[in-house]
């Protein structure tokens, strides 16, 4: 297998990209590393593999490419959520998502926090949160993502993070569940990017994953639009700074497809 040059920093870099063949896209955008959902990103159909071969096929691709796999897991999944339509569907997703994930040797299943109607009580969302973890089988690591949006939300604010935190920490397993740093999300939620990494490291102890995309928003908009990296309105060097900061693995979820992911790839690596 041909390999893209190595950035100069030491820090894996990659890309959301399509499912059908993510080792190819890895190859076109010189990452280290992708991201992928399994099956429809928007229902509660369960996982599906759509690379030729399946899931050990898949794994394999993947060895041989040196490429590290990552699952997003779809968006509907809220498990903190009170109504039991939503949340019981979402943790059987979940747990299949985890299940799958092992099965092409992914590094981890990233899920966003989820959210409460504004009228409910927050303490219920931390601990179904708490719950969820504890019937959960994580054959790999489960990583929450911070989200932009939402008056109620269980991984917005750092105050609910850290209120999240300290329900998780609570069961036995607990230690498998992983953050995943979204910086377009981290701005557009309110949170100051000059300060979060350390404030985020100070709750969780850990950063396992770094989304790095720009905003097409304002500072606490609330609003999730992703754009890429130095055409939003996250001041550059406040972008750079986390990712190296956090220095975990970097996936850009970013439009514009392989050119413009592999632009800011290289955006990343002239500055890391
Ligand atoms: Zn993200």
């Amino acid at each position: 297998m041909s390999q893209a040059t190595p950035p100069p920093s030491s820090l894996p870099l990659g890309a959301h990209v399509d499912q059908e063949d993510p080792i190819a896209q890895a190859a076109q955008r010189g990452a280290d590393l992708v991201q992928i959902f399994l099956g429809d990103p928007q229902s509660y159909k369960g996982p599906v593999v759509r690379f030729e071969g399946g899931a050990d096929a898949l794994k394999a691709a993947a060895e041989s490419a040196g490429v590290a796999l990552y699952v997003h897991a779809p968006y509907p999944i809220n498990v903190a959520s009170t109504n039991n339509r939503i949340r019981i569907p979402g943790r059987k997703l979940l747990q299949q998502h985890l299940t799958a994930a092992a099965q092409i040797g992914a590094k981890g299943v990233v899920v966003h926090g989820g959210h409460l109607g504004k009228t409910d009580d927050a303490a219920k969302g931390f601990d179904n949160w708490r719950k969820c973890i504890d019937g959960l089988d994580m054959p790999v690591p489960l990583l929450i993502e911070n989200t932009a949006g939402g008056d109620n939300a269980m991984a917005r604010r750092l105050e609910a993070i850290a209120r999240l935190w300290d329900a998780i920490g609570a069961v036995a397993g607990g230690d498998t569940v992983g953050f995943c740093l979204d910086t377009c999300h981290a701005h557009a939620g309110g949170n100051d990017l000059g300060t979060v990494v350390e404030k985020v490291r100070a709750i969780t102890g850990r950063i396992d994953l770094v989304h790095a995309n720009d905003s097409r928003d304002t500072f606490d908009s609330g609003a999730d639009r992703h754009t890429n990296l130095g055409a939003g309105h996250i001041d550059p060097g406040d972008l750079a700074d986390v990712v190296r900061a956090a220095g975990a693995p970097v996936v850009v979820e970013t439009p514009g497809g392989e050119q413009a992911q592999a632009a800011d790839l290289a955006w990343l690596r002239e500055r890391l």
